[in-house]
């Protein structure tokens, strides 16, 4: 008798936290795993880099958490890894308008629902009636007549004004609000997605959930501890190994072609393809390239992209954790230095070291500096700025944000451009979201994209592994020597 083996194509999070669902000892059920990884390193869109001018570990891009991100927190738990996420309470952060007036937005959970009311209230970058409309809208949004299926096919902001929200509370609020959430603009999402990631954050029944960010290096977070507990499982990971070809008899799936080593499946095997649409089209099996799953997959294949600018400057600048543009043409800038040392980081081991210890040698002295990481999220495939351009903007918003028209010498900074950062979820676009299965009965999918409801985020690609997880393991089951 073989041990059944699962090929998951793809060490992004969902391929990683499919792997370590199906190994878990306790499951009690021996199974092979080979992890396929077409890059040098595992991570796929949440990777680091080592930053050659500071030696730093820096991200290829800032990934905020919710507190309600169930299923990536208890990944992290399995890494060992969940204390290095913080979620500081009360949440609290400054707004700049185009006056370059700056409006504080502080929510208590622990008020439950009234910390949400008294948070919009008090919240002195809007008139007081767009306040009132967005107290309405919300009441609305809550409402349990509100289907989400019944708004799929409006945007998000139509939906925002149908519910009462004044022009100016979708401009110098939501706006932000909904390209931070869903990497588009409310001009291009689904309602429906921005209606459900209201009803699991701000207006969640127990009153609105925390946001929070990791305190060390997504290398330190989840890719070196997940290969870890992979070398520990027994998962067979193997990187520089891009899928290319996957060949079908019938309804099985019978061999891949994974760089140079064609590999062969056995009947009792499966393969798990844990990759975005614009990667899945392209290995799709030849004969299912006219199948509707097929086109659907190819409707998701546009991308929106996210820039991250990082800047390293030689003194330090008085800004807070997290600071966001009303109307700006950046939307976040995030003080690094900071956010690695929220009150809470004692709870830190030790291993976990935090990555921002940003003091430098000038060749004489040893200096402390600033580490900041501005975002731009929703960015269009068509939008041609040069990596200049992106810089000034991010310079011209620091100067804002610290009110110091003279900034500090700027040591070093990278221009990321993530062209490929999240799928177009647009109106209407829900109906095509594939689900786990694919109609060949040894061959699935996971992934941000498939249909769980959420939007391209940390949690949707693991909420899709782990639910993949319980749906494939009981159907593995041990087969015939093959002769
Ligand atoms: C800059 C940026 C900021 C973000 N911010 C946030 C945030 O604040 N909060 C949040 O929740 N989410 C955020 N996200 C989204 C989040 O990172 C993704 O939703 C999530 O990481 C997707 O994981 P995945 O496993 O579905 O796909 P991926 O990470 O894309 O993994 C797919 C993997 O498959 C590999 N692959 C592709 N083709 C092949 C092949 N043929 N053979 C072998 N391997 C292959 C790829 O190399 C990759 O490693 C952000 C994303 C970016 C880019």
């Amino acid at each position: 008798m073989t041990v059944p083996t699962v090929y998951i194509v793809g060490a992004g999070l969902s391929g990683m936290a499919l792997a370590e669902s199906l190994s878990r000892p306790e499951r009690g059920k021996p199974v092979r795993i080979v992890l396929l990884e077409g890059r040098p390193s595992p991570g796929g869109r949440v990777s680091s880099y080592r930053e050659s001018h500071t030696g730093q570990w820096a991200d290829n891009g800032q990934h905020l958490f919710m507190d309600v991100y169930s299923s990536m927190l208890s990944f992290l738990d399995r890494l060992g890894t969940r204390n290095r996420v913080v979620f500081p309470t009360p949440f609290s952060i400054e707004l700049l308008d185009e006056k370059n007036q700056s409006h504080r937005f502080s929510l208590d959970p622990k008020l439950g629902k009234i910390g949400g009311l008294l948070g919009v209230l008090s919240f002195s970058g809007l008139s007081l009636g767009s306040r009132i409309s967005m107290l309405k809208a919300g009441a609305r949004m809550s409402s349990g007549g509100l289907k989400e299926e019944s708004v799929d096919h409006l945007d998000a902001r139509t939906f925002l004004l149908q519910c009462g929200a004044t022009k100016e509370s979708i401009d110098r609020f939501w706006e932000l609000l909904v390209v931070s959430a869903t990497n588009l603009p409310s001009s291009d999402v689904s309602a429906a997605l921005l209606l459900r990631i209201l009803r699991e954050t701000l207006l969640g029944s127990g009153g609105p959930s925390l946001i929070g960010w990791s305190i060390v290096s997504h290398r330190d977070l989840v890719i070196d501890p997940a290969l870890a507990l992979f070398e520990r499982r027994g998962v067979d990971v193997r990187l520089k190994s891009a899928v290319g070809r996957i060949c079908l008899e019938g309804n099985q799936v019978t061999s891949i072609v994974a760089g140079e080593n064609k590999l062969e499946l056995s009947p009792n095997d499966h393969l798990v393809l844990a990759m975005p649409p614009w990667s899945l089209e392209k290995v799709f099996p030849i004969e299912m390239m006219q199948g509707e799953l097929c086109q659907n997959i190819m409707r998701l294949s546009f991308s929106s992209g996210i820039v991250s600018i990082h800047l390293w400057f030689s003194r330090p600048l008085a800004l807070p954790a997290i600071g966001g543009f009303m109307n700006g043409p950046v939307h976040w800038v995030f003080n690094k230095d900071l956010m690695a040392r929220p009150e809470r980081s004692t709870e830190i081991s030790p291993d976990g070291a935090s990555y921002l210890d940003i003091s430098y040698e000038d060749g004489r002295n040893r200096l402390e500096g600033t580490f900041l990481s501005l975002t731009i999220s929703g960015v269009d495939a068509k939008d041609e700025r040069s990596e200049e351009e992106w810089l000034q903007s991010a310079l011209e918003a620091v100067r804002r944000f610290s009110g110091q028209p003279v900034l500090p010498d700027l040591l070093h900074h990278r221009v990321i451009r993530e062209r490929m950062s999240t799928p177009i979820l647009g109106p209407g676009q829900s109906l095509y979201r594939p689900s786990n299965q694919t109609g060949v009965s040894n061959m699935w999918l996971c992934g941000d994209a498939t249909d769980t409801g959420l939007p391209a985020t940390m949690e949707g690609a693991v909420r899709s592994a782990h639910l993949l997880g319980d749906l494939l393991f009981p159907k593995l089951s041990r087969g015939e020597v093959r002769s």
